[in-house]
C-alpha cells in the first residue's frame, strides 16, 4: 500500500508552519486517540498515521529530508537511529507537550519532589579509604498527620469547582481557545477546604532527615553522590526528588592528590643524599621504608607503586611520589664548619667532577657566552 504524503495526512500546506503541524496534529489526535475511541480500528489507524506525519514534520532536520526524498528518506542513514520514523516510539516522550495539557499527566499535575544538594568536606584519609558517614538533611517530608494529602484529618481534598478537576479551564479569547492552569487549585485538579493543622494545607512539612551515606573509596573533589529518593517530598501521588552529595576533600598537610596519584616532599640531609640510605616516610597506610641510593640528587621522585588511591571507577590503585629535597644544614659549629671547609679543600684536589649538575651548567654558561661574542 502505497503511504500517503505526510502534509496530506495532517491536512496543511507545504510550506506550513511549525504551529500549523502541531495545531492540526492537536486537532486529529484529539479526534482519533484511542482512549476516546476504544476498539476502533480505523481511528487508531488514523491516529498512528497522524502521529508518524507529525514526527517527521515537527523535526526541522526529518521534515528537510522528507521535502527532498519523500517516504524513502527513511531509508537513508543519519535520519534519527535506524528503526524508522513509526517504530518504537515512545510514546510519553514526543508527546509530553502536546498531550500534557489535554490528556493530563503534564503541566499543573502532582509535582516530583525537588533534589536536594548536599556538599560534604570529608578528609583525604576518608575519601581514600572510603567511610559511612552521618548527615543531617534538611528537606521536606511528607506530613504524617495528613498522610500529605494537606487536608485535615478524616476531611479529604474535593475536586476544584472551577475546572472540575482538570486542572486546566478554556477561556475563549476571539478566534482563539487559551488553556491555562487552574488558578484556584494550581493545576491540581483538588482543593483542600479543611487544611491539615500541621502542615497548614501543604501536605509537607521541614524535617532535618538523618542518613547514613556511604562514601566509596577513591571519590575526589567534584564527585557527586546520588541518593534516588531521598529528595524533598513531592506533591501526594508525585515521586520524591533526589539527593546529591557533592563530595569536597580537605587539603592534607603532607599529601597533595593528582587523580589516583598522591605527592609529597621528603626533605633528606647532603649526607644521607651522597652515601644513601633509607628512610621512614609517610604513607596513608602508615610508615613505609623508602630505600635511598647513593648519589641522590635534589628533586629525584621515587616512585612508590599501590600506595595511592584507589580508582573509585574500578581499575587500579595509584602510586605514592616521594620527591626527595636535599637539605643544606643550617645552625653549624665552628669545628663543623671547619671539617666541611676541609671536605671542600680535599674534593678541589683531586680532580675528579663531584658535581654534575653544575659541570653541565657552567658548560651551557660558556657556551651561551660564545654564542654572545660570535
Ligand atoms: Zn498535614
Ligand atoms: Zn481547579
Amino acid at each position: 500500500m502505497a503511504k500517503r504524503d505526510y502534509y496530506e495526512i495532517l491536512g496543511v500546506s507545504r510550506n506550513a508552519s511549525e504551529e500549523e503541524i502541531k495545531k492540526e496534529f492537536r486537532r486529529l489526535a484529539m479526534k482519533f486517540h484511542p482512549d476516546r475511541n476504544p476498539g476502533d480500528k480505523v481511528s487508531e489507524e488514523k491516529f498512528k498515521e497522524a502521529r508518524e506525519a507529525y514526527e517527521v514534520l515537527s523535526d526541522a532536520r526529518k521534515r528537510a529530508s522528507y521535502d527532498q526524498f519523500g517516504h524513502s528518506a527513511q531509508d537513508f542513514g543519519g535520519m534519527g537511529g535506524g528503526g524508522g520514523f513509526g517504530a518504537g516510539m515512545n510514546f510519553g516522550d514526543i508527546f509530553g507537550d502536546i498531550f500534557g495539557d489535554i490528556f493530563g499527566q503534564g503541566r499543573g499535575g502532582p509535582a516530583r519532589g525537588s533534589d536536594l544538594g548536599y556538599s560534604l568536606e570529608i578528609s583525604l584519609e576518608n575519601a581514600v579509604f572510603g567511610k559511612t558517614v552521618e548527615l543531617t538533611v534538611p528537606t521536606l517530608i511528607a506530613c504524617n498527620d495528613c498522610g500529605g494529602s494537606g487536608a485535615r484529618k478524616g476531611a479529604n481534598p474535593v475536586t476544584c469547582q472551577d475546572c472540575a478537576g482538570h486542572g486546566q479551564i478554556r477561556m475563549q479569547q476571539g478566534f482563539f481557545t487559551v488553556q491555562q492552569t487552574c488558578p484556584t487549585c494550581h493545576g491540581k485538579g483538588r482543593v483542600i477546604l479543611d487544611p491539615c493543622p500541621t502542615c497548614r494545607g501543604k501536605g509537607r512539612k521541614r524535617h532535618n532527615k538523618q542518613l547514613s551515606v556511604k562514601i566509596p573509596a577513591g571519590v575526589d573533589t567534584g564527585d557527586r553522590i546520588r541518593l534516588g529518593g531521598e529528595g524533598e517530598a513531592g506533591d501526594p501521588g508525585a515521586p520524591p526528588g533526589d539527593l546529591y552529595v557533592q563530595v569536597q576533600v580537605k587539603e592534607h598537610p603532607i599529601f597533595e592528590r593528582e587523580g589516583v596519584h598522591l605527592h609529597c616532599e621528603v626533605p633528606i640531609s647532603f649526607v644521607t643524599a651522597t652515601l644513601g640510605g633509607e628512610l621512614d616516610v609517610p604513607t596513608l597506610k602508615g610508615a613505609a621504608k623508602l630505600k635511598i641510593p647513593a648519589e641522590t640528587q635534589s628533586g629525584k621522585v621515587f616512585r612508590m607503586r599501590g600506595l595511592g588511591v584507589p580508582s573509585v571507577r574500578g581499575g587500579g590503585t595509584g602510586d605514592l611520589l616521594c620527591k626527595v629535597l636535599v637539605e643544606t644544614p643550617v645552625n653549624l659549629t665552628a669545628k663543623q664548619k671547619e671539617h666541611l671547609q676541609e671536605f671542600e679543600n680535599i674534593m678541589k684536589k683531586d680532580n675528579i667532577n663531584h658535581s654534575p649538575r653544575s659541570a653541565s651548567w657552567f658548560d651551557k654558561v660558556k657556551q651561551f657566552f660564545d654564542d654572545l661574542k660570535s
